[in-house]
């Protein structure tokens, strides 16, 4: 399935300039969103995997589908406050604006083998924060896995050292 075709282009969303990739109509179509899902997992099929770590918010979406089809729990990096327990925090600049997230201290209770999901990789901030917070909570990032690339932005170079998969490139 050409899943480009179920990804719609918002020009100057949330600001001007920004080419806002809406994936709402990959997640209505329920055809679209099994490939999505089983191309995401399957490089991970045979590799050991202990949790899917996803970012908030469509991290989380695409993350616990993954985590699923794999047989692991979740553990979601979320934006600052909203987690009970005590966390780490990385702030970093987005695409549009400057923001940071955490995770909790102790998530990583199932093992330290990591696979890092969200739905774009564009400047590779969140990514790059998500990474060092699985590092500080003890745990080694085998992968990151996206369904968009922005190439054009260059994030890779913000992810030295990272194996980074994604489905499709812009
Ligand atoms: P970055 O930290 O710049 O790699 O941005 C990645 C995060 O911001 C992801 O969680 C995306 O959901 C979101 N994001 C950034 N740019 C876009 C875009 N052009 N379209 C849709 N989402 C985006």
């Amino acid at each position: 399935m050409d899943l480009k075709k179920v990804i719609r282009d918002v020009p100057d969303f949330p600001n001007p300039g920004i080419l806002f990739k809406d994936i709402t109509p990959l997640l209505e179509n329920p055809a679209a969103l099994e490939d999505a899902v089983g191309r995401l997992t399957e490089p991970f099929l045979s590799r050991k995997i202990d949790s899917v770590a996803g970012v908030e918010s469509r991290g989380f979406i695409f993350g616990a589908l993954v985590a699923a089809r794999l047989g692991v729990g979740f553990l979601p990096v979320r934006k600052p406050g909203k987690l009970p327990r005590e966390t780490f925090r990385e702030e970093f600049q987005l695409e549009y604006g400057a923001s940071a997230v955490e995770i909790h201290r102790d998530a990583l209770g199932s093992g330290p083998r990591i696979l890092v999901v969200d739905d774009v990789l564009a400047t590779g901030g969140t990514a790059a924060a998500t990474g060092k917070l699985v590092q500080r909570a003890g745990g080694e990032v085998i992968s990151m896995a996206f369904l968009i690339e922005l190439a054009f932005l260059e994030g890779r170079k913000h992810l030295p050292g990272f194996d980074i998969h994604s489905l499709l490139q812009y």
